[in-house]
């Protein structure tokens, strides 16, 4: 029987989700959708020593502004839970008992200095079969010894227990079959008396299980702990309903080789977060996606195409879309290189299909932070319109439409030279009685009365219109004159006109 779909994305809630694990679950996301199976958020905080405090929080957000939904988790319940490893303490406890029991597991008493020490004797030490002998565990040593040293509640660790020379067979979606042989895998710990906790191996394999989880979606950082999971399973007795594994190739540097870092972000001027983080302990700011002023739907996008793609040429593909030809078929074994700037052309492509009315909501922070206010939303949505084929990012719009919202105080030094003549002062005088004598400043009606007039006067079209521009605008760019008339309020564009007569110091003739 075909098993239900159930993914889980399970970040450690151990610093700000890195948008390579963001991929990740946007990949087990379009793989449930497009299997009309089940998404769950498990977080992974058996490390208590690595908790940090609002990453539960960060990922929760991040998931939700990218339209990443959960179906099972922390916050939206379900049947499986709790969804958090911290609560599901006895859960653990149960089977690392079930391991000793079978035999499949061992207790081991090394310190820290024991450990060390056999690491200065031992040439590429590693606890395992070969060298389990010599060391202070349940297999080693006499068991009266044990029991002395559980009696008096001496600290310990449970370790797998992994026979030698058997061949460990990963079998993956994207890699196929990946086989290792067992003694090259050390002993692992399982679980910690210290904190009374297991470490992310054990609890990763038993909540898979008990979560019925059919497939195992993560980076391929993770694919040297693959064949222990292997052999847990089947320690376990869970062979038959291990799930699939799919390693995900690394997402690269953009330039150079190696693995995507904060550091070539920094370098380069893009964000590695979904959000804004801001680090509890040292304060440090980094910066995220979302606040950079990029489109939630255009990150999707881009990420979905890095590792992935849907086997034709296209490029820009709504959520919708994206799940309908999701496959793995499709994914590369190979690092993705991070091409950031193909990031900043799909949020241009978004912005040019977004809404101008919903792109004005994410602009109005921007004029509040500058005290501008008064502006109705239809007014900003227009202003908008006129001026997002030269935007990529939300912040781009102030860049390139600013003078909607604020006058000129200064006026481009190069145009003026070249626009701004003697007699310019005098035409502008006359253009402000033509423009109030208009009754109706839609543009194309404007534009036909000015032009006119222009002609009749027999004026310089562009050194006319230029002039126009530079005292509206401040300087020759911005969409095409009327149709910023037809938006700004006339005696607004009459006041700029008056002031750029006043202070654009007149050429000598
Ligand atoms: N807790 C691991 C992480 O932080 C999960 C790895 C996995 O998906 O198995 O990514």
């Amino acid at each position: 029987m075909e098993r239900k779909v159930r993914v889980r994305f399970a970040p450690s809630p151990t610093g700000p989700l890195h948008i390579g694990g963001v991929r990740t679950a946007l990949y087990n996301y379009l793989f449930a959708r497009k299997h009309g199976g089940d998404m769950i958020l498990r977080i992974e905080d058996t490390d208590s020593r690595r908790f940090v405090p609002g990453a539960e929080e960060y990922i929760n957000d991040s998931l939700s502004w990218l339209g990443i939904g959960i179906d099972e988790g922390v916050k939206e319940g379900g049947a499986y839970g709790p969804y958090k490893q911290s609560e599901r303490r006895d859960i653990y406890r149960k089977y690392t008992r079930q391991l000793l029991d079978d035999g499949k597991a061992y207790i081991a008493f090394d310190t820290p200095e024991e450990l060390e020490a056999a690491r200065q004797e031992i040439p590429n030490f590693q606890y395992d079969a070969s060298t389990r002998g010599r060391m202070r565990n349940s297999l080693a040593m006499d068991p009266e010894e044990v029991k002395r040293l559980m009696d008096e509640g001496a600290q310990y660790v449970v370790r797998i227990k992994i026979e030698p020379d058997q061949e460990v067979v990963v079998n993956d979606l994207i890699r196929g079959e990946v086989k290792v042989n067992s003694n090259i895998l050390d002993d692992k710990v399982l679980y910690k008396s210290t904190d009374d906790l297991p470490t992310y191996h054990l609890a990763n394999i038993v909540d898979d299980h008990l979560m019925e989880v059919s497939h195992v979606i993560r980076g391929e950082e993770w694919l040297p702990s693959a064949p222990l999971h292997v052999l847990l399973y089947r320690a376990l007795g869970w062979e038959d309903t291990m799930p699939q594994f799919v390693h995900l190739p690394l997402l690269l540097k953009p330039v150079g080789n190696g693995k995507l870092s904060k550091r070539d972000g920094d370098k380069l001027g893009f964000p590695v977060f979904p959000l804004e983080w801001h680090d509890p302990k040292s304060g440090e700011v980094s910066s995220g996606y979302r606040e950079k002023g990029y489109l939630p739907e255009a990150v999707v996008n881009f990420l979905a195409l890095l590792g992935w793609n849907p086997g034709d040429d296209s490029e820009v593909m709504d959520m919708p879309t994206l799940i309908d030809k999701f496959s793995f078929d499709h994914c590369s074994k190979s690092g993705a290189k991070f091409d950031f700037k193909k990031g900043i052309w799909f949020n241009h492509e978004y912005l040019m299909a977004a809404p101008d009315s919903e792109l004005a909501e994410l602009f109005r922070p921007i004029l509040e932070e500058k005290g501008i206010s008064g502006y109705s939303d239809d007014y900003i949505a227009r202003a908008i319109g006129m001026v997002k084929g030269r935007a990529n990012l939300i912040p781009d719009l102030w860049d390139q439409g600013d003078f909607f919202f604020i006058a000129p105080t200064q006026y481009a030094e190069k145009d003026v030279k070249k626009r701004w003549s003697a007699q310019t002062p005098a035409i502008m005088e006359e253009l402000i009685g033509v423009l109030e004598g208009i009754e109706d400043m839609s543009s194309a009606n404007a534009e036909k009365i000015v032009l006119d007039w222009i002609a009749s006067k027999g004026y310089h079209l562009g050194n006319v219109m230029n002039a126009f521009r530079l005292a509206v605008v401040g300087a020759c760019r911005g969409p095409h004159m009327f149709d910023i008339t037809e938006l700004m309020p006339r005696e607004e564009v009459v006041k700029r006109i008056r002031r750029a007569i006043e202070t654009i110091p007149a050429p000598a003739e």
